[in-house]
């Protein structure tokens, strides 16, 4: 694909025509500390204990220094945004380094909130030290959960003030800048195929999807009309696993754009996300979307359909048919029902499938939904459950109640008819109370990254003390594990953090 720009220096806003990146420098930090960093993931591309506290660690990460030979690039993309057409965008605030083949593995390595690029639009490029905590934290934490992720591996201080307009009250506030160093096999984005389809540049598009193909979908085979198909439909299988993985553990995304979704189904851009407490439909985490609700959690499946369309669209001038889109599109539904289901048996311990499942999901839904439970507590809770003895289920499942004194008795009567139902149901499986708790615990996490959590972390770090940061990053590894000493962890949200959400900026 064509580059915008050779020389490194034009990092104006602009369209940029023909092009799939352009070159730009990242902006000097001013007196970059290194916060925290990934063991795991500095292991993953080949670095050692040593180098990463090295003082080239520090310069290449925090942009201080471009690594020798290589040309740091940010990415033209485009996307809808809330539903609407947005024309072009493109990496604002992230600019790749390069790229690290390692133990067969290959990674790209981008910085977060490194500055301006050519698709800044009216941002500043810059990023706050609280949502590259948030980023950082929760994209290792969705990791070890098991849900498909861009990943993290450092965060960093840049020493330089960032100017934010808070969104509750409209004051401008300064904040202290970080950035991010975010790895991945790639960043493509649905939005890098709606750009050329949007322009009419099939050619273009053409080498963007082929040279997708050919580096991360190979076994594809070579780019032809039915490859394409092949690839649509292989993205859109690990769009849907991604996001049952979401609704199994209560992860919101909150801004489903579809600039925002990776050519490789992994959770990316973690701006205003949020995870459940009290189990709700209904919610987003996303303060600018509370009207529609677009990306509130029980849509987020109706979401990645409706992405996985505007991909199709992209994709469209490749292949001339639309009968093969429309075939991948309808199995959505279909598979989404099924995928879904099989996941909520998973979560109750059912190994056996049975007729009567959905009726059985349905009312755990309706239970879930009639007085606020926290979804985390309640799922590790229930595996607890003793089998035959449903008279003693509800107080297994009582400490996930957040008012429980509120709780009114037909609320009672219902959740004791469903644990009379579950357990009526255990009778057909085969699995003792022990080992059904077993492999409960390994999809229903014990710890989740709540909001309150991250903004605890983030209060202290932005008073200089990191401690916290390290103690979450270490709990999030083992979320399936009980971790005396951490129960606190293992707790409902406090009252104050109930309006507390995230924030993109
Ligand atoms: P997001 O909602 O985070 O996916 O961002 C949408 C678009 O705005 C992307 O093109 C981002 O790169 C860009 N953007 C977000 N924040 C900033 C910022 N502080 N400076 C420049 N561009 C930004
Ligand atoms: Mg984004
Ligand atoms: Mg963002």
């Amino acid at each position: 694909v064509e580059l915008a720009s050779d020389s490194n220096t034009d990092n104006t806003r602009r369209q940029v025509f023909d092009a799939s990146h352009s070159y730009v420098k990242p902006k000097k930090p001013s007196s970059p500390k290194l916060i925290h960093v990934s063991r795991e993931m500095a292991e993953a591309i080949g670095l050692d204990k040593d180098s990463v506290m090295s003082k080239d660690f520090l310069d290449i990460f925090s942009g201080t220094k471009i690594y020798p030979k290589t040309k740091p690039y940010a990415m033209a993309y485009a996307g809808h945004q809330f539903g609407n057409w947005a024309g072009q965008l493109g990496d604002g605030r992230a600019i790749n380094l390069f790229e690290v083949e390692h133990n067969n593995n290959r990674w790209a390595l981008q910085l977060k909130g490194a500055g301006e690029t050519p698709y800044s639009r009216q941002g500043d490029g810059l990023a706050v030290l609280r949502s590259s905590v948030r980023e950082y934290l929760c994209s290792e934490a969705m990791y070890h959960l098991g849900v498909p992720t861009t990943r993290a591996l450092s965060l960093m201080l840049s020493g330089d003030d960032v100017l934010r307009d808070m969104l509750y009250d409209g004051n401008a506030d300064y904040e202290k800048g970080a950035i991010v160093c975010r790895v991945a096999p790639t960043f493509i984005r649905f939005g890098n195929f709606e750009l050329f389809a949007a322009r009419q540049d099939y050619k273009n598009l053409k080498k963007l999807t082929d040279y997708t193909i050919n580096h991360f979908y190979p076994h594809l085979g070579k780019p032809s009309k039915e490859t394409y198909v092949k690839f649509f439909q292989e993205v859109t299988n690990r769009t849907l696993e991604m996001i049952i993985h979401w609704q199994r553990v209560g992860f919101v995304h909150g801004v489903m754009n579809t600039d925002n979704m990776s050519i490789l189904g992994l959770t990316i851009d973690y701006g205003p996300y949020g995870w459940l407490e009290g189990f709700d439909f209904g919610w987003t985490p996303n303060t600018t979307d509370r009207q529609n609700k677009r990306y509130r959690y029980g849509n987020q499946p109706n979401i990645a359909l409706w992405n996985v369309l505007q991909l199709a669209n992209a994709l469209y001038p490749l292949v001339e048919e639309a009968e093969p889109f429309e075939t991948i599109l309808n199995q959505y539904k279909i598979d989404f029902e099924e995928k879904s289901l099989s996941m909520m048996r998973s979560k109750l311990g059912l190994e056996i499938q049975d007729k009567n499942d959905a009726k059985l999901m349905a009312d755990l839904e309706d239970c879930l939904t009639l007085h606020e439970i926290d979804m985390t507590i309640f799922f590790r809770s229930l595996s607890k459950y003793k089998q035959g003895n449903s008279e003693s289920g509800l107080e297994i499942i009582h400490k996930a109640f957040y008012k429980p004194e509120d709780i009114k008795d037909h609320v009672l009567k219902q959740w004791k008819g469903w644990l009379v139902s579950y357990d009526q149901r255990l009778q057909i499986e085969e699995l003792t109370d022990q080992q059904r708790q077993s492999k409960m615990n390994l999809v229903n996490p014990k710890y989740v990254l709540r909001n309150y959590m991250a903004q605890l972390a983030i209060d202290s770090a932005n008073k200089g003390d990191y401690s916290l940061i390290d103690e979450l990053f270490k709990l999030l590894k083992k979320p399936y594990d009980e971790q005396p000493g951490q129960e606190k962890w293992f707790a409902k949200r406090p009252e104050w953090a109930r309006h507390k959400v995230g924030c993109s900026m």
